[in-house]
């Protein structure tokens, strides 16, 4: 691998992300040649800590995922760390920051290159974003980039998205601002682009005239275990649909990029979000259901999880279904759901092409079923591949047909290799390459998608709980598709 040159300066350095995703996934990079001798991290956070104490930490951290943190390799790494007590809120402590970035710049020769990553809650994100520039934080040299990375969540509906926004562009431009969305660096959500664009069998059948509808299932296993404080104020709707669930949706719908570049690849995802219809108060309400988990054995329902208040009205499911108004989909929905504690933890893409026109086998005498739709699947996680299914003669003397698979299945073997997503997004990062990150313009799209749903549902108090654990949702997930006289491919 290239070399890359910089600072990572993390904020919230000593948080969960930090050591659990973002030091193991340095390493990885520093394993594989992209760091070597020209980088630096500085962590940053309230807590007091020396480096030793927080090398120490990121050691733990490097062992914890599964590294062996006592080789010279990981012992080199982490000499690379340095920490510094900072609070954010405190504009005056910003100078202590700026005069070890310049230490180590010099020591490291990373000629000014800075990648400030902020790993907190996003209440700081604004704040941050302006005092790392009138604090001089910023590198000066012209050569240099300066690059803001931020975590979710984005805002909590269009307004504080776009004030977060304005905040932010008072300091970076949108092309230096990095905004992690994790699913985009899952390599079957990248691979969706290779499927379409690398394939004349895919993409020529890829709308509305052969594909029937689309399938997109995130589903979790778990309930809302110890996030219960931050989920309970944002709900399924805006945690997973308006972010993971849009960004999967732009690339299945998008058109064809003039080229494989960043620049390129958001201005499809853009336009296909343009398209996307925005609902109408009657229209959202009949075309977004939600669903609460309820109890099972032992098990407490969501109302009753640690940190949730008791009558608590937050979504742990959503099902809709969306429609673009484009030549490309107009008359092919996109249907997804999310939910926590339902049957089991994947996600998938369902693509349902139609039926053939005529079912010649299906003559009078025949005791032949109907044809089965072909089906493209992507597996996403937590094994990643394609399967296609097919209707075949099946092998015997009459004629009969029936459903077959074309399966590929990454073997265990190379999805050990697979990088995890934030080993990708960080490496996208160093490269300066923002295909895998939200850009604002695709973030201001699904959250004026989204606050419409939303807007509908304050205004009634739904019925909760109204899911058994373990299942795939309310029965009103049912409804929704089987109104359309259509049916979810994964089911139960
Ligand atoms: P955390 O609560 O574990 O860590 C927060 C960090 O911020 C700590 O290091 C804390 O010391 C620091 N901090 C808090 N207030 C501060 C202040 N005033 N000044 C300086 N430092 C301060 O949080 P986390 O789970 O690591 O999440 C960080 C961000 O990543 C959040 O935006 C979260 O939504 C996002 N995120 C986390 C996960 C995850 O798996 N943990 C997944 C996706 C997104």
């Amino acid at each position: 691998a290239t070399e890359r040159t910089a600072l990572f300066m993390f904020f919230g350095g000593t948080g969960d992300l930090a050591y659990r995703k973002l030091y193991p996934s340095l390493f990885n990079l520093y394993r594989k040649g992209s760091l070597r001798t020209h980088f630096a991290v500085i962590g940053t956070s309230r807590q007091t800590l020396d480096d030793d104490k927080f090398r120490a930490a990121v050691k733990k951290s490097l062992a914890d995922s599964g590294n062996r943190a006592d080789s010279k390799e990981a012992s080199d790494f982490i000499s690379h760390f340095y920490y510094q007590a900072h609070d954010v809120t405190d504009t005056a402590h910003y100078s202590v920051l700026k005069d070890a970035a310049e230490k180590l710049d010099k020591k490291y020769k990373l000629q000014g290159n800075r990648i400030f990553y902020l790993s907190m809650a996003p209440q700081f994100f604004g704040t941050i974003a302006q005092d790392l520039k009138t604090q001089g934080l910023m590198s000066k040299n012209k050569d240099a980039f300066n690059r803001l990375v931020i975590e979710k969540p984005f805002g909590r509906d269009f307004d504080s998205a776009k004030q977060l926004n304005d905040a932010l562009s008072k300091s970076f431009k949108e092309e230096q601002i990095f905004r992690i969305d994790h699913y985009l660096g899952k390599e079957m959500i990248q691979n969706i682009e290779a499927l379409r664009f690398g394939n004349t069998l895919v993409e020529s059948l890829w709308n509305n005239r052969y594909i029937d509808n689309i399938q997109v299932t995130l589903s979790e296993k778990l309930g809302v275990e110890e996030r219960a404080s931050y989920y309970d104020n944002s709900g399924a709707l805006r945690d997973m649909v308006q972010n993971h669930i849009m960004q999967i949706v732009s690339l299945l719908a998008m058109e064809q990029p003039v080229a494989f570049t960043d620049t390129d690849i958001r201005a499809e995802k853009v336009k296909a979000l343009r398209s996307l219809r925005v609902y109408n108060v009657a229209d959202a309400a009949t075309n977004f259901v939600r669903g609460q988990y309820g109890s099972i054995d032992n098990q407490p329902d969501y109302r009753h999880e640690d940190n949730v208040p008791v009558d608590s009205t937050t979504e742990t499911f959503v099902a809709g279904k969306l429609l673009f108004d484009n030549y490309r989909w107009s008359g092919t929905p996109f249907y997804v759901r999310t939910g926590k504690m339902l049957a089991d933890k994947f996600t998938r893409v369902d693509v349902v092409f139609k039926r053939p026109l005529v079912d010649i086998f299906a003559f009078p005498q025949s005791q032949n079923t109907p044809l089965a739709a072909n089906v493209l699947t992507i597996f996403v996680e937590p094994h990643a591949g394609f399967s296609l299914q097919l209707n075949a003669k099946t092998n015997d003397a009459t004629f009969s047909t029936e459903p077959i698979k074309l399966d590929y299945l990454v073997d265990a073997e190379k999805s050990k290799e697979t990088p995890e997503p934030y080993e990708r997004l960080l490496h996208d990062v160093l490269k300066g390459d923002g295909t895998n990150f939200s850009s604002w313009p695709e973030v201001s799209y699904a959250w004026k998608f989204v606050d419409q749903i939303r807007r509908v549902w304050d205004l009634q108090a739904p019925n909760f709980p109204n899911y058994t654990p373990h299942s795939m949702g309310p029965a009103a997930a049912e409804e929704l598709i089987q109104r359309d006289h259509r049916e979810w491919v994964y089911r139960l």
